[in-house]
């Protein structure tokens, strides 16, 4: 199968009237009155961002999940992608299939359309990207530079499970070894986040300063504390891990590490955001609408950096996320 018939076959059922069906050189997008478009673009590298080997639909599945959650940290909804795809050469063709069935899933999930892309092929790993185009009525998009002093730090979901997750997906063994509900639990994490979506509406009304959660939750709040010229300060024992991994690190010789290495480790693709005291209920009851768990970790200081206390001491950080340098 040629790359005309793979984008023919697989790829062009994923596309709409935007894509021209695949059937011209480039996408039309008629852009909807009264909104503003949300541009984002995330890369997978084999080896760096998933395990050697997995060409498929978890590849395709991930790769969109991690843009719609950037999509999600900006109060946006998604509407249609551009997909560009390095092959390895020689890759076995029954792998094109899982891979536009993954890709047909999310679409499904969240209801929007590919629209054109590139598709190639090298001697190197299979390199995935997507550029992400999503809408938000005008002037709305949250951004990272709106933290306020005084502010409270919010985070959704829990934090850490798709590290745990990473390890057991690279078939490095979790001392001590977790149930099979809670391997289960950690893999789907880390192969299948949510991306918060619902909370949209939410976010756009009630945050003041928003991002997601991909490198780490200390780096990620450093990103809305630098961009926002504040200091982040949160509180150690509310930071939100699942009963799992929280079993996990209770178990851990030194807590102190191994809480750290969950909140630098990346991948959770939560969101963490600040907002003013005055909003609490109205964002846990929104929350609560959609069966989101979010928590209150700390408040936005003046200063600048991020400080984690833990029984009132303040913790140091050696590293504090993911960086590819
Ligand atoms: P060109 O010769 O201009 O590079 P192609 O023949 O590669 O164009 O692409 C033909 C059509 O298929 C275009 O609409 C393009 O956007 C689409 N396409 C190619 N690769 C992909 C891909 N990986 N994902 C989505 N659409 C693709
Ligand atoms: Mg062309």
């Amino acid at each position: 199968m040629n790359e005309f018939d793979f984008i023919a076959t697989y790829l062009a059922p994923l596309a709409g009237a935007g894509g021209l069906n695949l059937k011209d050189d480039a996408a039309l997008l008629k852009p909807s009155a009264g909104k503003d478009l949300v541009l984002t673009k995330d890369t997978m590298v084999e080896g760096v961002h998933f395990p050697p080997g997995h060409f498929g639909g978890d590849t395709a599945d991930k790769l969109l999940r991690v843009n719609l959650s950037d999509l999600a940290a900006k109060g946006a909804h998604p509407i249609g992608y551009m997909l560009s795809i390095v092959w390895p050469k020689g890759i076995d063709g029954t792998y094109f299939k899982g891979f536009a069935a993954g890709l047909r899933d999310v679409q499904d999930a969240y209801n929007f359309e590919l629209l054109g892309g590139d598709t190639t092929s090298s001697e190197g790993p299979m390199v995935v990207t997507a550029t992400f185009i999503g809408e938000v009525p005008k002037g709305e998009m949250v951004l990272r530079s709106g933290a306020k002093v005084a502010d409270d730090i919010w985070v959704t979901g829990t934090i850490g499970d798709a590290y745990l997750g990473l390890q057991s997906a690279l078939g490095r063994a979790l001392e001590p070894q977790p149930s099979a509900e809670a391997l289960w639990h950690f893999e789907e994490a880390y192969y299948r986040p949510e991306p918060r979506l619902l909370f949209r509406k939410t976010l756009r009304k009630h945050a003041s300063g928003a991002a997601d959660i991909s490198d780490g939750l200390v780096a990620d709040a450093a990103h809305i504390a630098k961009a926002s010229g504040v200091c982040f300060i949160l509180e150690a024992d509310k930071i939100p891990f699942s009963s799992a991994a929280g079993a996990w690190l209770s178990k851990q010789r030194d807590e102190d590490e191994a809480f750290k290495t969950l909140v630098t480790a990346g991948d959770d693709y939560e969101l963490i955001f600040t907002a003013s005291a005055g909003f609490r209920q109205e964002i846990n009851r929104a929350a609560k609408t959609i069966g989101l768990r979010v928590s209150r970790v700390g408040t936005v200081g003046q200063g600048e950096g991020v400080r984690i206390s833990s029984d009132g001491k303040v913790m140091t950080f050696q590293n504090t996320g993911y960086t590819h340098f």
